[in-house]
Order: structure tokens, then C-alpha cells, then sequence
């Protein structure tokens, strides 16, 4: 089967690698380079937090066992995954309140948590500067660096045969006699026995190309759902291998002694047509919080500070399928896709190459946003807590 996939993001590569090893020809059609989307500027938490409705929180779940499993494997690829765990807190009456609404779900829901006190905490990471309060301990979590998540993926599906057409921008999709007919700006044109789009936030363009517009929330207005600032510091010598989730300050590990920090009150100022300097006020918000969250942090600096923009499906869940009725033009669209990347490249790829559909997709067809211009804005408060 000739498969085209449009998009070098983590959804992009996981589908690639699982086509080639399920034998297809693969053709990767990239507009600028491999992370150039959102994958490249993410805060790679594996996880699944405040994850509503349930099969969501399910297919979220499958998402970080994918992980798992693939990291199992062994690979000739450094190590991209940290199955560490994350800790989180609150810092007042009405936060505490909602965490423990939320791990009282989790633990319903047979979700992986434990409250834990300030030994345990700082037996975990040493260099914490412990909170006065209960602290909860989720041990499956972990995160992702996502280029070496990439290499991993991309890097196989080359071993098996896939190429990438770099720089290729897609500007139309349209069926014909026995295949799909991809055409690029510039001109050429490839027909292609099936293709994959994933494009992340630009899926409602590329989706639209093909006839089938997929309502995605706009990824580019300041203070909105889809806007997070990140920022990447200097190598520092603080001890710290897991994810910490906190009031003030949410941190993961970026390898090389780098840090990756995010403060979503900040968010409210997230603009990617003005993204905010690496040395400014929120810069420096972002490293004072952090001196004040972990020891071997003084004097840290940014290296950058980056706007993220979210690939989110206008209702805020998965997009995963065939699109309007076709059988060989296949959408993923997807926020928390470093969770679900490898999850969804696997599904899209039996799905294509078996059709039959996958249970776990029911709930997640991209046909449910066809045209649907009239759902409501996402609100940041609700996302704010669901990476
Ligand atoms: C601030 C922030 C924090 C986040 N935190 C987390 C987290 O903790 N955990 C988690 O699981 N997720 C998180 N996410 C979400 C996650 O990063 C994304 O869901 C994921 O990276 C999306 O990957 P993708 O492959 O779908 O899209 P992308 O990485 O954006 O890749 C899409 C690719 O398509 C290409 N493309 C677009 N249009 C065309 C075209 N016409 N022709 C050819 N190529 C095209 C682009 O150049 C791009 O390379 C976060 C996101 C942000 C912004």
C-alpha cells in the first residue's frame, strides 16, 4: 500500500513507523522540518489528569502503556521516555479541594496515586524544597524528551523503508480512481493508495483541502485554551528526574542538566504573534519561582522562552479516523499527543491496513466535526490542569 503521511510531529512519525512495519510504502510529506509543530515546543508529561469523559481518560491511559510497551522494546536509540512519576500540590483551600476531588477520581477509576508527606517527598527529589502540605504521587507518570521520542519513531520507520519529502506543502487531497491524489504547492501532484493527515493545528486547513473541513479551536489568539508559554533553562545542577506539577510551577526534566518550566498563570500573556524575551519579566517569574521550588537552581537563566500553540479539535478530544465516509483519507488531530502519539500511529495504521475499526476510536471519529464552526471557544480554565 502507498501511504502518503502529511506531518513530521510525534502523531505524524508514530503512524509512519507503524505502516512501514506493517509493510506499507511510506511517504512522509513535510512542509519545513521534523518538529516544526507543536511537537517541538511541549511540556511532555505522559499522563492522564482531569481527562473527561471516561473513554477519553481510557484512551489517554492506553496512551502512556503504549509508552511502555515501546520503551520495553529494546531499540538502538538513547532513552526517550522517564517513567519517573510526578508529584503535585496545591497551595490553597480551594486548589486542595479540587486535587483531592481529582485523585479521589483517578483512584476510582483505578489510576495509580498515593498522598504522600515531605520524607517520602524528599527521598523522591532530594533537592525539593518541600511544601508544608499533602503531596500526590503519581508513580506511572513520566516524560517524554519529545526529538528523542522522535528519533525513536522516525528512526524506525526509516529502517523500514519510509522517505521523507521535505520541504512539501500539501494544498489539495481529492480522491480519484483507485487512490488519493496529493498535490503540493510548486505544482507536482502523487496519487497515493491512502493517506494520513497529521498536521496538528493546521488540520482544519488540510482537512478543508480535501473537502472535509475538521473544526479545530484557532491555535494562534493570545491568552486562549490553545496558548502555553515554555521555558528551556540553562544546564543546571539540581537534582531532578521526575515531573513536578505545582501551583507555581510545573517542571520536567529536558536532558543535559536543562530544565523545562511552565507557570500557567502566565499563560493569560501567551501570544505567538509577540512572543515574550528570554530575558524579561516573565523570564524572570519563571526562574525566581523555580530557585524557590528546587535547590542547585540558583542563578538559573532561560535559554528561550517559547510559545506553544495546542492541536486541539474544537470540543478538545481526540479526532482519530477516516474522514467523510472515505476509506482511504485518514485524520488524527489530537491535544496531549506526546501521551497518545504512539497509541494513535498504532491504531491509524491497523485501521488502514486491516479496516476493521478500532473499539478504543469510537468515540473519537473526526466526522463528529465536520463543519461544526458553531462549538463553542475552549475555555483555559479547563485545560489549564490537562496537558
Ligand atoms: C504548552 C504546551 C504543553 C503541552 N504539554 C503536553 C503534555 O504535557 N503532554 C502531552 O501529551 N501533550 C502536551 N502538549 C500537546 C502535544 O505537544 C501535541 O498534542 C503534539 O505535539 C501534537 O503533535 P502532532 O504530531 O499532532 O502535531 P505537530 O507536532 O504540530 O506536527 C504537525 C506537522 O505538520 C506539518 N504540516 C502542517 N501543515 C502541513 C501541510 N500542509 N503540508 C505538509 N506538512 C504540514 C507541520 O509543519 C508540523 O511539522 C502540549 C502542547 C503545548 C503547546
Amino acid at each position: 500500500m502507498r501511504t502518503a503521511v502529511i506531518g513530521l510531529g510525534v502523531l505524524g512519525a508514530s503512524a509512519a513507523r507503524s505502516l512501514a512495519l506493517a509493510g506499507a510504502d511510506v511517504t512522509v510529506l513535510e512542509r519545513r522540518a521534523p518538529l516544526a509543530g507543536t511537537s517541538g515546543t511541549s511540556f511532555a508529561w505522559t499522563n492522564s489528569h482531569n481527562k473527561n469523559p471516561r473513554s477519553y481518560h481510557d484512551l489517554n491511559v492506553a496512551g502512556m502503556a503504549e509508552h511502555d510497551a515501546l520503551a520495553e522494546e529494546p531499540g538502538p536509540c538513547g532513552p526517550w521516555l522517564a517513567r519517573t512519576g510526578n508529584l503535585e500540590w496545591a497551595e490553597d483551600d480551594a486548589g486542595a479541594e479540587r486535587l483531592a476531588a481529582s485523585v479521589a477520581e483517578l483512584t476510582g477509576r483505578g489510576y495509580p496515586v498515593e498522598w504522600i508527606g515531605s520524607r517520602r517527598a524528599r527521598e523522591l527529589v532530594p533537592d525539593l524544597r518541600v511544601p508544608a502540605t499533602d503531596i500526590a504521587f503519581y508513580p506511572t507518570e513520566g516524560h517524554v524528551v519529545p526529538a528523542l521520542l522522535l528519533a525513536r519513531l522516525w528512526g524506525e520507520a526509516r529502517d523500514r523503508g519510509a522517505r521523507l519529502r521535505c520541504p512539501a506543502e500539501v494544498t489539495g487531497l481529492s480522491e480519484v480512481d483507485g487512490g488519493v491524489r496529493v498535490s503540493l504547492s510548486g505544482g507536482d501532484a502523487t496519487v497515493f493508495d491512502a493517506v494520513v493527515i497529521a498536521t496538528g493545528r493546521w488540520t482544519e486547513a488540510v482537512t478543508a483541502a480535501a473537502g472535509h473541513r475538521v473544526a479545530m479551536a484557532p491555535p494562534d489568539v493570545a491568552g486562549s485554551a490553545t496558548v502555553g508559554l515554555l521555558g528551556y533553562t540553562n544546564p543546571l545542577p539540581a537534582r531532578l528526574h521526575r515531573v513536578l506539577t505545582t501551583p507555581a510551577l510545573n517542571v520536567r526534566p529536558d536532558g543535559g542538566g536543562r530544565l523545562v518550566v511552565q507557570g500557567l498563570d502566565l499563560d493569560a500573556d501567551a501570544d505567538p504573534a509577540a512572543p515574550p524575551p528570554a530575558d524579561g519579566e516573565h523570564a524572570r517569574k519563571l526562574c525566581a519561582r523555580l530557585t524557590g521550588l528546587l535547590d542547585g537552581t540558583a542563578g538559573a537563566r532561560l535559554e528561550s522562552l517559547r510559545v506553544g500553540q495546542r492541536a486541539m479539535p474544537a470540543d478538545g478530544l481526540t479526532a482519530a479516523g477516516f474522514l467523510g465516509g472515505s476509506d482511504r483519507i485518514y485524520a488524527m488531530a489530537t491535544h496531549s499527543g506526546i501521551t497518545l502519539g504512539p497509541l494513535l500511529g498504532r491504531l491509524a495504521a491497523q485501521e488502514l491496513t486491516t479496516g476493521r475499526p478500532v473499539d478504543a476510536l469510537t468515540d473519537f471519529r473526526p466526522d463528529r466535526l465536520l463543519g461544526r464552526a458553531d462549538l463553542p471557544p475552549l475555555r483555559p480554565a479547563r485545560f489549564a490542569g490537562q496537558q
